[in-house]
């Protein structure tokens, strides 16, 4: 790879581990793991070992997962399955105002097809969820409370536990987005009383199009599929496995829980590096989203009068992003900080930089010389010096 890669939060380059396990998983591997001659059970086998490894990595049991194609599609499937099978009198979904996209897009779908009556929960301007108008949102009609672990644009951490035992005094459910955290900080289902969560390979350094959704037997349960079929995944999640994608995925939970611990500290390191440098060298520079609870690796700095776009471009060869969407032709600025009441114009001015596995110290200190350089060109040419 060429270049200075610190997107890791859009999506981790593969470990060369998880490359080695999937390219023999291909190799090796012959017919469908649903099939009960040798070849089809050394396939399911495989799949067994890897169900393990995603399970540990979020303190679930194997027969809690459910693989997917990613998150996304976990995502869906929690809202639409659960929304489905919700019992009389419980039509309210509430989630937060910064999910991913395919929270907030399917719970939109949802309420537009009369499925469910949504509501979004809003966040402090540090971009947590705001406890007391949860608390005030509750009620005995709730379904389902869907509040990520971690945001993926600025790293925020919501405190899960007091979220959940708020929901199940009401009898709600609750799901975490847990994308962002796993294999960056300890997350635990059990010990967090989140009901389901869901995860994706390819932010852990894994395959992408492989995803899994964790969630306890009694969720598992009011689950209803969005796709029918063969009946796999204990009906869940109709479709031949992915075998060598869930090997890969497998392969990079083990080695992300393995190594989290470690890694928590050398990637804070990284980012604090990366921020402090870039403080040093430039004026009028803030970052988005309270930084004393947040990812590790993860920083959202806003560059006063430097337009974002322009900067990335000028960035190039590091690689960064801005959380803002281009629909239909027009560039949207990240709903994520427009929700932390973060205004037009300094969302604009705001890019993610997310470390991994594999960023250097070295690199890091060539990422604040370039972005030093870029603002001060992209500020030079809007007439600012
Ligand atoms: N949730 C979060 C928090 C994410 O960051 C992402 C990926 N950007 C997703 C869900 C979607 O994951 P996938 O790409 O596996 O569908």
């Amino acid at each position: 790879m060429t270049g200075i890669y610190l997107d890791y939060n859009g999506s981790a380059p593969v470990d060369p581990r998880v490359v080695d396990a999937v390219a023999s998983a291909l190799t090796d591997g012959v017919g469908n793991a649903s099939s009960v001659h040798a070849f089809g059970r050394g396939q399911a086998a495989l799949v067994d070992v890897s169900r393990d490894q995603v399970a540990a990595l979020v303190g679930g049991r194997a027969r809690d997962v459910v693989f997917t194609a990613g998150a996304t599609e976990a995502n869906n499937l929690v809202l639409q399955g659960l929304v489905e099978s919700a019992p009389e009198g419980r039509s309210r979904v509430l989630i937060s105002a910064v999910e991913h996209a395919s929270v907030r897009a399917t719970a939109a779908w949802l309420a537009e097809h009369g499925r469910a009556k949504v509501e979004i929960v809003p966040v402090t301007a540090g971009g947590f969820v705001d406890l007391e108008a949860f608390e005030a949102m509750l009620g005995d009609d709730v379904r389902l409370v869907s509040i990520m672990a971690a945001n993926s644009e600025t790293g925020v951490l919501n405190d899960l536990a007091p979220i959940a035992s708020m929901a199940h005094e009401h009898g709600a459910l609750v799901h975490a987005d847990a994308t962002q955290i796993v294999g960056r900080l300890e997350f635990n289902l059990e010990t967090l009383g989140v009901d389901v969560a869901s995860i994706s390979a390819h932010k852990i350094c894994g395959p992408g199009g492989v995803g899994a959704l964790i969630g306890t037997q009694a969720t598992k349960n009011q689950l209803r599929p969005l796709l029918h079929g063969g009946g796999h995944e204990r009906g869940l999640r109709s479709g031949s496995l992915n075998v060598a994608g869930i090997v890969g995925f497998g392969t990079a939970a083990d080695l992300a829980h393995a190594g989290q611990a470690a890694e928590s500290i050398r990637l804070g390191e990284l980012r604090d590096q990366l921020v402090a440098g870039v403080l040093a060298g430039l004026d009028d520079v803030t970052e988005n989203g309270d930084p004393s609870r947040r990812l590790p690796n993860t920083a959202n700095l806003c560059f006063a009068a430097a337009d974002a776009q322009a900067v990335l471009v000028n960035l190039d060869p590091v690689a960064v992003s801005t959380g803002s969407a281009c629909s239909s032709g027009v560039i949207e600025p990240s709903p994520v900080l427009l929700a932390m009441g973060i205004d037009r114009q300094a969302a604009d001015e705001s890019l993610r930089f997310s470390v991994g596995r594999f960023t250097t110290t070295d690199e890091i200190a060539e990422a604040v010389t370039r972005t030093i350089d870029a603002v001060r060109f992209v500020r030079s040419k809007s007439g600012r010096t």
